[in-house]
């Protein structure tokens, strides 16, 4: 077989031609190695390692060979730098980390392994996962000698989204089949959407958190990126399962088969359109994709019936409170002493602290740090935090009783397609108003995905597919069926 167009193979694909022998892992590595680098100016990958990834293939081959191969033998991935790698090194896409080499493996990365997959390096991203459009990376992408913004494969001049930009691109530029990325407030679905390929966030819980850089550890859940959601499952169900040891917040239920309804009908479905994500701050063109997705879904035999989540606004100021207030306490680790960067130049302890946090944190890191401080305050405490978290529960509730009316959730992932780089000229609000409609669904912990489905003037446009508490499977089937009846997902970025 031909190893010429390779890349244009999914996971499902790529892993059936690996276990005939059609190709092999060590082909597969040096084909997506070889794209990888022609297009590094995108600024996707932070790490590589050519040796490290042909001896994972070595290993896969034999055991193929072997025939002792598991569900994603070969396949080569790349993972978002926000996951802890014993064989590469991990930045969080900061400084405060540079130099930094973990011990050990996250238990995501480590699954991943285990179930064959090949890491070929380490992803760009947003500063400890803070940001929505991989601008506030202050790392150097490979071939580059400064940090640079990942750049989105649809227009250069665009951003990817975030804070999972790298892994998004990564995927939509076909340099690898599948990436990891993580979902706080919406990394996953949001660049997912920007960037037209399928990402899914899980239900919190269902993933290991042990050795994500945590960022806010009530929210911050890991999932994947890949083309079709069929590929989605196949990594989604090698990467879940419970780790009572490491992680007391994985939950305590069995790693499932998320591809075991794919095909199944979706006739009676009731997806649930919230009235709040149509409303005015909707782009035209984004609105016009999301009716027309729902239109398909009716061919298909699902009823669209319109739901309510009163809260949605006020997601954003809870989201923003809640998540700084946890990364404030998160981020109080990093001090010079235990890991990464520490200042040269320092009179006593509470100076090289200080000094080290100065040099080692970008301007959004320190924002959050305090605004986190702030709000966790005493005297201020009652009024913010508090206050958040009660409002949390009742945007839980939100979904609880809409969940009573329908089976999924559908609209937009973002208001809009991608914006230019720059374009929020450094104003974060701007950036925190983009993340409306992934927040709500974040502050509940429930899954969600985003499906491409369509463009808005030449910029993809992802359907955000929300569901109740451990129905992955059914958000899988459902955008499996999307996509067997579009072809919004095969479409690839010209020139890639
Ligand atoms: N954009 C959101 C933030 O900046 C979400 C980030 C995330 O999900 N990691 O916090």
């Amino acid at each position: 077989m031909s190893t010429r167009d390779l890349h244009q193979m999914g996971v499902a694909e790529l892993a059936g031609a690996l276990r005939e022998r059609k190709v092999s892992a060590v082909e597969a590595a040096q084909h997506q190695l070889g794209r990888i680098k022609q297009h590094q100016d995108l600024g996707a990958f932070v790490a590589l390692d050519e040796d490290f990834a042909l001896s994972q293939a070595r290993a896969a081959d034999a055991q193929i060979a072997a025939g002792t191969g598991r569900a994603l033998a070969g396949v080569p991935i790349a993972h978002k730098d926000i996951f802890v790698t014993a064989d590469l090194p991990t930045t969080a896409g900061s400084r405060i980390l540079a130099g930094y080499r973990s011990p050990f493996d996250a238990t995501v990365v480590r699954k991943l392994a285990e179930a064959g997959t090949v890491t070929l390096g380490k992803l760009s991203c947003d500063e400890f996962a803070m940001g929505s459009s991989n601008e506030n990376v202050a790392v150097p992408a490979i071939g580059f000698d400064h940090a640079v913004p990942v750049r989105n494969p649809w227009d250069r001049d665009r951003i990817p989204g975030g804070s999972s930009g790298g892994s998004a691109v990564a995927v939509a530029a076909r340099l690898v089949p599948a990436a990891t990325g993580t979902d706080t407030g919406g990394s996953i679905r949001q660049p997912a959407s920007f960037c037209g390929v399928t990402g899914i966030k899980p239900t919190y819980g269902r993933a290991s958190r042990y050795g994500m850089v945590a960022f806010a550890s009530s929210l911050d859940q890991a999932g994947p990126f890949a083309r079709s959601a069929e590929d989605c499952a196949l990594m989604l169900s090698a990467l879940c399962g419970p780790d009572p040891e490491r992680d007391s917040t994985s939950l305590d239920r069995p790693a499932e088969d998320f591809s075991r309804t794919l095909g199944d009908s979706l006739e009676g479905l009731r997806i649930g359109v919230p009235r709040e994500f149509l409303g005015d701050g909707v782009a035209p063109g984004v609105r016009a994709a999301i009716d027309a997705a729902l239109a398909e879904y009716e061919k298909l035999g699902a009823q669209r019936v319109e739901v309510t989540l009163p809260r949605t606004e006020l997601s954003i100021p809870v989201y923003y409170i809640i998540a700084a207030a946890e990364s404030s306490s998160n981020l109080s680790r990093f001090d010079g002493v235990k890991f990464g960067h520490r200042a040269k130049n320092y009179r006593d302890l509470a100076d090289m602290y200080a000094k080290t946090r100065e040099e080692g944190f970008g301007d959004e890191v320190k924002r959050r740090i305090m605004i986190g401080t702030y709000v966790l305050s005493h005297g201020y405490y009652d009024a913010y935090y508090l206050q958040a978290q009660k409002v949390r529960r009742m945007i839980a509730d939100d979904f609880r009783q809409a969940f009573a009316h329908c089976d999924l959730i559908a609209g937009p992932a973002a208001p809009t397609v991608a914006w230019k780089l720059g374009e929020h000229g450094g104003d974060p609000v701007a950036d925190y108003l983009a993340d409306i409609f992934t927040l709500p669904g974040s502050l509940a912990g429930l899954p969600g995905m985003s499906v491409p489905a369509g463009f808005d003037a030449g910029m993809p446009v992802g359907l955000q597919l929300i569901g109740n508490y451990f129905s992955e499977a059914k958000l899988l089937n459902a955008a499996h069926r999307f996509q067997q009846a579009t072809d919004w997902h095969q479409r690839a970025p010209q020139g890639y």
